[in-house]
């Protein structure tokens, strides 16, 4: 029964890296079946960054992913509160059972000596260290110094020449010199509020986490938390560490490289099943080559020991790749729904055209679902289905407008529609061979002229469901706008 976390702090949208690590934790705790339990606690110590609003996105952005979890702030569970803002209580208990075994002192020094110790440190050791002046503070002196209201922060012990060995499962073992680690280290600060460092030990320790996945940025905290397990005598959890996502240019995947948060990818209309897959992708490989794998399939296959140690690129072309294709499977009426906040936001229809016109609009996407990338490239890709008064888009269109026989082939092309019963798919799908008996032009010379006059564009979507979408009457204002204005 293993129980792991995702523990993000609400300081700012959720990155890419972060997500990933809540997807590896949850494919780690779905792959073990019902016995596992997935739980999210929100590290919200950083009291002037972290936010509501914030808090509000995670939920969002996991939501949206379709990353459940078990316990969690919003869910409950036999260990909450899952707030560590709400948890201070807690952390009191075991600064002081710390203090009480000599194992952490109040440290009272001003940031200007700090300043200067690291300096100092600097100089002599490999790391700049906090020298340990307040350690030697009796008991008394720091009760009295605490009376007057000096600021204080509680440090942890370090003790120089140990070394610290983990096996981390993604990354092997592990072997740290503790001289490197800073010296002995503040585990509450002066407002009062835990370090991460120590909230996250209490935490992982008293929600009995055996599984502490998280990504590579936080192999250097791992040492210190293990010497506080150490200090109380904890059993200590497993590690594993993902490595760091880099960008195309192998460094740190940053605003530089483009989109770095997920709900940027969500608002420019990947699908949430084509995010998951790929994020899946980025350190962890299934067996063989069917890379494409829904949720599921992902569940099945996944393995903690199988994720790689290399530095995954975040290859956005992929990722497109892989979005189209969802994008492609995906139901019409699905796509549809996605597409009417950009087409709104374009102004290419109305919020009350969108409720009213939702059978055309989805006629519509189906003819470029195809094409699409992302959702949000649908307005590119239909603004010929809105405005019948266009011009043509550039020079070509209007050479194949003024090219011979052209008004002759829209007259009939017009009268045609016109005189037709209906313009449904057998109509539409007849015209062109009629037109072809008629005049005697044929292939490009027929088609050519026809997809300008009916979308002021050489190249687009399929003609007869183009026909099918515009109907008669648009069909024939389109025509008529040509003959009189190009042709
Ligand atoms: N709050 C930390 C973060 O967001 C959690 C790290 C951990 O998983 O221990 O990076």
């Amino acid at each position: 029964m293993a129980r792991a976390r995702f523990a993000p702090s609400p300081t700012g949208p959720i990155h890419i890296g972060n997500i990933r690590t809540a997807l590896f934790n949850y494919l780690f705790v779905k792959s073990g079946g019902n016995y596992n339990t997935m739980i999210l606690r929100i590290e919200d110590t950083d009291l002037q960054r972290s936010s509501a609003d914030y808090e509000g996105l995670i939920y969002e952005e996991l939501s949206w992913l379709g990353i459940e979890w078990d316990e969690g702030p919003n869910r409950g569970g036999d260990y909450k509160p899952y707030r560590q803002s709400e948890r201070l209580d807690i952390y009191n208990k075991y600064y002081n059972r710390l203090i009480e075994e000599g194992k952490a002192y109040y440290c009272f020094c001003t940031p200007e000596e700090l300043e200067r110790d690291k300096k100092q440190t600097a100089c002599q050791a490999s790391s700049p260290r906090y020298s340990g002046r307040c350690r030697a503070l009796t008991d008394a002196q720091a009760q009295e110094y605490l009376k007057e209201g000096r600021p204080a922060t509680i440090r942890f012990k370090i003790d120089p020449g140990r070394t610290v060995v983990f096996d981390d499962v993604v990354k092997g073992r592990i072997e740290i010199d503790s001289d490197t680690l800073g010296g002995d280290m503040v585990i509450r600060k002066s407002d009062g509020m835990p370090t991460y460092n120590f909230s996250a030990v209490i935490d992982d320790h008293l929600m009995e986490i055996t599984h502490v996945i998280r990504g590579e940025d936080h192999l250097s905290n791992t040492p210190k938390q293990i010497l506080l397990y150490d200090a109380f005598k904890w059993e200590i959890p497993a590690f594993a560490h993902a490595p760091l996502i880099l960008g195309p240019d192998r460094t740190k995947l940053s605003k530089r490289h483009g989109n770095t948060y997920i709900g940027q990818y969500r608002q420019e209309g990947y699908l949430a099943e084509a995010m998951l897959n790929y994020l899946a992708l980025l350190s962890w490989a299934p067996e063989g080559e069917r890379e494409l794998l829904n949720k599921e399939e992902i569940i099945e296959q996944f393995k903690l020991e199988k994720v790689t140690r290399a530095n995954p690129v975040f290859d956005i072309d992929k990722l497109n790749w892989i979005n189209a294709h969802y994008i492609k499977e995906a139901e019409t009426a699905r796509i549809t729904e996605l597409a009417v906040p950009y087409l709104i936001k374009k102004g290419l229809i109305s919020r009350q055209e969108a409720e009213e016109k939702r059978e055309w609009l989805e006629l519509m996407t189906a003819i470029v679902q195809d094409s699409l990338v992302r959702v949000s490239d649908i307005t590119d890709r239909v603004s010929i289905f809105f405005n019948d008064q266009f011009t043509p888009e550039n020079e070509e269109a209007l050479q194949v407008l003024k090219g011979e026989g052209t008004a002759g082939l829209l007259e009939k092309l017009k009268s045609a529609i016109e005189k037709a019963k209906q313009v449904d798919l057998e109509f539409c799908s007849g015209i062109f061979k009629a037109l072809q008996k008629e005049t005697g032009i044929k292939g490009k010379q027929l088609y050519m002229p026809i997809r300008v006059a009916v979308t002021g564009q050489c190249h687009g979507p399929d003609l007869v469901k183009t026909f099918l979408l515009l109907g008669r009457e648009r069909l024939i204002n389109r025509i008529e706008h040509v003959l009189n204005n190009y042709v």
